[in-house]
C-alpha cells in the first residue's frame, strides 16, 4: 500500500493516532489528524505534529473532512460504526486501523497475539523469549507505544511481537501475521461490537489473510477458539492445558511439551514456571507455541519461563515481610480476574478487594473466597455490597477499611506465614485512584514502607 502523496485523515488523537499521523506525514502523505476533543481535553503536546506539517482538525467533525481523502486511519478508540467512518465507507474511501499501517510498514515477520484475556502477559513473555534467543525484537500493539512506531526500525531478520485487540482488528485489511495466537474468547466489549458473534468475527480477522505457510496457535480447551480452526487456511496448532494432544503444545506428566511433525520437545516442568496460576500456564503454552514456530530453542524458552515474573499489576510479587509474600493484582478490575488470582494460590489468602462497583454478580467469586480466603478486607464504594455478599457466602472474617492505607495496615497486622496478602480488587479503581496502575503503585509503596 502506498502512503506517499496520499491524502489521509487520521481519526483519534490518542497514542496511536498521534504516532501514525507523524509517521504518515514523514512518508510523504498529506495528513489531517482529527478528534472530537479540543486541544485542552487531549492533554498531549501536538506542537511537534503541526511543526511537521500535520493539519489538526479538533472539536466538531463534519463531512468536509472527507473531501478528496484517499484513506481514513483509525485509532483503536474509534469504532467502525462512527458516523464519519460510515460516511467515508459510503463514499468508497479505504478505512483502516493503525495496525494495518503498521503491518504495511513492517519488514519483519509479525507474531500477533489476541484473546479476551492474557494478551499483555503472553505478548510480553513471548517478546522476552524472542529477545533471549538473540533476535532483533520489538514488542508493541495494544501495549504502550503505537505498533506503527515500534515496527519502523526493525529489519526483516527481526521479529515484531504484537498484542492485538478486537478494536484494532476492526480496521484490518491485508494484516497477515506469520504466527497468530488466540488465547480465549468470552463475552466482552459487546457495547462496541454490538453482538458476541461480531466480536468473535473481529478476533478471527487475525488469521483471515493467513495462508498455508503461516501458523495459527489456538486454545483447544476453549470451544469457541477450537472451532475457529474450521475457518483457517494456515497451519493450525492447538495448545491445551487439560488434554494431551496428538500434535501441538500440551502438558504431559507435568511437563510443557511440544509435539510437531512427529517430533517431541520437552520444555520444562509446569511447576518451574514462575508466573502463577492455571491461566498463566495457558499463556506460557501459547508463548512457547509461537516461539517454536519462530525457531527458538526449548532451552531458551525454559530459561525465560523460569525467570519471567510477569507483568506489573498482574499477580505481581511485591516483597516478603516476616515470611509473608505480598502480591499486587490491581489489574483485576472484575470478579473473573480476581477468581484467576484466588485460583493461583492454595488458600491462606488475606485478600484486599473493592473499589468502584461494576455491579457484577459476586456469587462465584465469594464462593471461591469462602474456600481460600482467611481474611477479606474491603475498601471503596463497593465495600458494603461486597460485605453482604461475603457474609451470605459464609466468609468468617470480613472487615471494611477506610482506604487502602488502613487495609494494608490491617492485612499486615493479621498476616502470618504461610499466608499471603493479595490486592485483587475485582472492581475498577476510579473511586479512589486515577487508574488501576496508580492503585497498584500506591499498594506497592505502602507494602515497601511496611518492610
Ligand atoms: P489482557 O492484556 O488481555 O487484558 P493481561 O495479560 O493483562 O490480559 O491479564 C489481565 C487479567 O486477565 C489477569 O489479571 C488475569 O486475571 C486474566 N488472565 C490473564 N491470562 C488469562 C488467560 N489465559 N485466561 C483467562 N484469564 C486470564
Amino acid at each position: 500500500m502506498e502512503f506517499s502523496g496520499r491524502k489521509i485523515l487520521v481519526l483519534g488523537a490518542g497514542i496511536s493516532g498521534i504516532a501514525v499521523a507523524g509517521i504518515l506525514k514523514q512518508l510523504g502523505a498529506e495528513v489531517t489528524l482529527s478528534d472530537t476533543k479540543c486541544q485542552d481535553e487531549i492533554k498531549k503536546d501536538l506542537a511537534q505534529l503541526t511543526a511537521k506539517g500535520v493539519v489538526l482538525a479538533l472539536g466538531k467533525q463534519d463531512e468536509s473532512l472527507l473531501d478528496h481523502v484517499d484513506y481514513v486511519v483509525l485509532s483503536p478508540g474509534i469504532s467502525i460504526y462512527n458516523s464519519l467512518v460510515e460516511q467515508a465507507k459510503g463514499q468508497g474511501v479505504t478505512v483502516m486501523s493503525e495496525i494495518e499501517v503498521a503491518y504495511q510498514l513492517c519488514q519483519a515477520p509479525m507474531v500477533a497475539v489476541t484473546g479476551t484475556n492474557g494478551k499483555t502477559t503472553t505478548t510480553t513473555l513471548l517478546g522476552e523469549i524472542v529477545k533471549a534467543a538473540g533476535r532483533e525484537t520489538v514488542v508493541g500493539g495494544n501495549i504502550g507505544r503505537a505498533l506503527s512506531e515500534e515496527v519502523l526500525p526493525v529489519s526483516k531478520e527481526g521479529v515484531a511481537v504484537a498484542e492485538i485487540s478486537s478494536f484494532q482488528l476492526e480496521g484490518a485489511i491485508d494484516f497477515r501475521p506469520h504466527v497468530a495466537a488466540i488465547l480465549n474468547l468470552t463475552p466482552d466489549h459487546i457495547d462496541r461490537h454490538r453482538t458476541m458473534a461480531n466480536y468473535q468475527l473481529m478476533k478471527e480477522k487475525i488469521f483471515a489473510n493467513q495462508t498455508a505457510g503461516d501458523y495459527l496457535i489456538l486454545n483447544y480447551d476453549d470451544a469457541a477458539v477450537r472451532h475457529m480452526a474450521e475457518r483457517a487456511s494456515s497451519q493450525v496448532v492447538f495448545f491445551s492445558r487439560c488434554v494431551e494432544l496428538p500434535s501441538g503444545i500440551y502438558v504431559k506428566d507435568g511437563v510443557i511439551t511440544i509435539r510437531w511433525n512427529g517430533d517431541t520437545t520437552k520444555i520444562l516442568p509446569v511447576e518451574d514456571v514462575t508466573i502463577k496460576g492455571a491461566h498463566n500456564v495457558e499463556n506460557a503454552l501459547a508463548a512457547c507455541g509461537c516461539a517454536f514456530f519462530l525457531g527458538v530453542g526449548s532451552d531458551i524458552m525454559a530459561q525465560v519461563l523460569r525467570n519471567f515474573s510477569g507483568v506489573e499489576h498482574r499477580i505481581e510479587p511485591v516483597t516478603q515481610i516476616n515470611g509473608v509474600w505480598y502480591y499486587n493484582d490491581s489489574k483485576a478490575t472484575n470478579p473473573e480476574s480476581s477468581i484467576k488470582a484466588l485460583e493461583a494460590f492454595d488458600g491462606h489468602i488475606i485478600l484486599i478487594a473493592g473499589g468502584r462497583d461494576k455491579n457484577t454478580d459476586l456469587s462465584e467469586f465469594m464462593k471461591l473466597a469462602q474456600e481460600r480466603v482467611d481474611h477479606l478486607i474491603l475498601i471503596g464504594e463497593a465495600r458494603a455490597r461486597f460485605f453482604d455478599a461475603a457474609r451470605q457466602a459464609g466468609l468468617a472474617s470480613v472487615e471494611q477499611a477506610e482506604d487502602l492505607v488502613s487495609a494494608v495496615g490491617l492485612a499486615h497486622s493479621l498476616a502470618k506465614p504461610p499466608q499471603v496478602v493479595l490486592l485483587s480488587p475485582a472492581c475498577a479503581s476510579y473511586d479512589m485512584f486515577a487508574n488501576y496502575e496508580e492503585r497498584g503503585k500506591v499498594f506497592k509503596d505502602l507494602v515497601h514502607r511496611l518492610s
